[in-house]
């Protein structure tokens, strides 16, 4: 298999290259990724020098460019991750969002289709489905109803990504994955940057009362999570990924500051909450366990090692 990966510069994109290339079946691995601020040329650290590996430095909304990397690598399979994903930024600014989620995708998506691509794993979150109360959790059938212009540009994918499947037979499967953690996040994102401020003794915002739940799943075990459902899941089809880890920001951060032996109290900042902040989110998993798949990491093994992987980078 020949396997192109959008995003593969980024946190979770570089973390499934690093696993692709460590599977037999495929030949050639490229990322196709333009490095905005988000990305890290260091993300590849591992594995660029690998011989299956390839990377082209293109914007997603070059339909011509893409076409011509899946032709000239003989790409078979997609998985497409390339996206603006820092939910504060789109409140700020959400047009790069519409351009990269949005326009991108359709690109990308376009490309696969006229160059007749095997397999498309669209790679979208669990935010689409919006936010939950006290009890209950996202099934594949919940509505959609995103909160955020983050979640509804990506929610916007989804339904492209889904009308390609109903009009075209295009083999597309969408993921929605609830928050990942571990090695290679941005700094802007929540549990780096409550380890880079501990480290560097500086305050913590805390979002309103701390208290909003998220449903954390270590990265890696997201990257083995889209291998099982390209392997073995249905064209067609959507798959939640979690790791049914529910936990408050305030929890995250007491366990942290525990791991790296300072009191959470000296550290939290609560600041005006977000606009629009969902309360809860929380994955059913059980149509991905369905095909056998199950997390390697209990929360507190992937924060630890999370953590050391920062403290080793400072
Ligand atoms: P990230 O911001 O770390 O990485 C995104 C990558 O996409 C970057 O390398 C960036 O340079 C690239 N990119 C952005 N716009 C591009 C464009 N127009 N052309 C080419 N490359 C472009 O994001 P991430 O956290 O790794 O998320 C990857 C995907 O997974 C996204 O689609 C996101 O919506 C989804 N997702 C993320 C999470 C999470 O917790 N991080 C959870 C569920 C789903």
């Amino acid at each position: 298999m020949n396997i192109l990966v959008t995003g593969g510069s980024g946190f979770i994109g570089s973390n499934l290259v690093e696993l692709l290339l460590n599977k037999t079946k495929v030949e050639k691995v490229i990322n196709v990724d333009c490095l905005t601020y988000a990305s890290s040329k260091t993300n590849d650290r591992e594995f660029h020098d690998n011989p299956k590996y390839f990377f082209e430095r293109i914007d997603i909304r070059e339909t011509r460019a893409i076409i011509d990397v899946i032709n000239r690598f003989r790409v078979d399979n997609v998985f497409h991750l390339a996206a603006e994903s820092h939910v504060d930024n789109s409140i700020n600014n959400p047009f790069p969002f519409v351009q990269s989620n949005c326009v991108g995708t359709m690109s990308v998506l376009e490309a696969s289709r006229v160059t007749g691509i095997k397999k498309f794993i669209n790679v979208s979150t669990d935010e689409v489905y919006g936010a939950l109360g006290e009890e209950g959790k996202f099934s594949e059938n919940s509505p959609i109803d995103p909160s955020s212009p983050y979640s509804s540009t990506k929610a916007s994918a989804d339904l492209i990504v889904a009308s390609y499947v109903k009009t075209h037979s295009f083999p597309a499967i969408t993921t929605r994955c609830s928050n990942n953690y571990g090695p290679k996040q941005h700094v802007e994102k929540f549990i780096p940057k409550v380890i880079n401020n501990i480290y560097y003794d500086e305050k913590i915002p805390v979002y309103g009362d701390g208290k909003n739940i998220r449903d954390w799943i270590y990265v890696g075990d997201h990257c083995r999570a889209l291998w099982k459902i390209f392997t073995s899941g249905e064209t067609g089809e959507v798959y939640n990924i979690g790791a049914n880890t529910e936990k408050t920001n305030l929890q995250i951060i007491q366990q942290i500051c525990r791991l790296m032996k300072v009191k959470s109290k000296d550290h939290i900042d609560f600041v005006t909450d977000r606009l629009g902040h969902d309360y809860r989110y929380a994955i059913d998993n059980s149509k991905l366990r369905n095909l056998g798949w199950e997390s390697m990491y209990n929360f507190s093994q992937g924060i630890k090692k999370t953590v050391n992987w920062y403290i080793d980078k400072f």
